[in-house]
């Protein structure tokens, strides 16, 4: 792996094909000893977290089904968090165990909201599972179930996560130089 150009900035290596398949296999396998029975509903928010979730559900030995939810946050050069909707969701999830896929939660505001506006609707468990998250921006707290990755405030891309949509095809992360 060596230094790659995305659209106009320089990326290095970060994390490898190898460790997110180890990680992700893990929290497949904690997700099934977990849910049990349970029948769980993923609710995995585009567009970032695709590739994730595609890897994920594929170690999960127990029955569930899935859905993608699209959240559209005011666009900036850092996360305002506030969401202007919540777009996609058409299943009733009163009473269901409900697991949200994200691929980054950085200030967590966006996960903020998302969890306050899915639990208006009653779910009987709501848990948060991420690739990655940047413990040092969190914001706002969180109880985050799942995580594969804590990494520093650094700007990544790759394995679904795009600079400028580019990147998203990469199957290692790469954090920008
Ligand atoms: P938050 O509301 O937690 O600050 O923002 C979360 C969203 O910001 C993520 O879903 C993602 O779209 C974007 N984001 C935050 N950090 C990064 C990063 O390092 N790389 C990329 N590609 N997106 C990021
Ligand atoms: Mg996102």
């Amino acid at each position: 792996m060596d230094t790659i150009l995305v659209k106009d900035r320089y990326f290095k290596p970060f994390i490898t094909a190898d460790e997110i398949a180890r990680r992700v296999e893990e929290l497949g396998a904690r997700i099934s000893a977990d849910l049990q029975g349970r029948n769980p509903l993923f609710l995995a928010i585009l567009n970032g977290s695709f590739v994730f979730a595609a890897d994920l559900v594929r170690q999960v030995t127990v029955p569930f089904s899935i859905s993608f939810m699209r959240v559209s946050s005011y666009e900036g050069m850092a996360s305002t968090g506030t969401l202007r909707e919540v777009l996609g969701l058409t299943e009733d999830i009163e009473g269901c165990t409900v697991v949200i896929i994200e691929d980054i939660i950085d200030s967590g505001l966006t996960m903020r909201s998302l969890v306050d506006s899915l639990k208006a609707l009653r779910p009987a468990d709501l848990r948060i599972c991420t690739l990655l998250t940047k413990p040092g921006n969190l914001q706002t707290q969180l109880d985050i179930d799942y995580c594969a990755f804590e990494i520093p405030n650094d700007f990544i891309v790759g394995y679904g996560l795009d600079y400028d949509g580019f990147g998203r095809g990469l199957p290692e992360i790469y954090v920008v130089e």
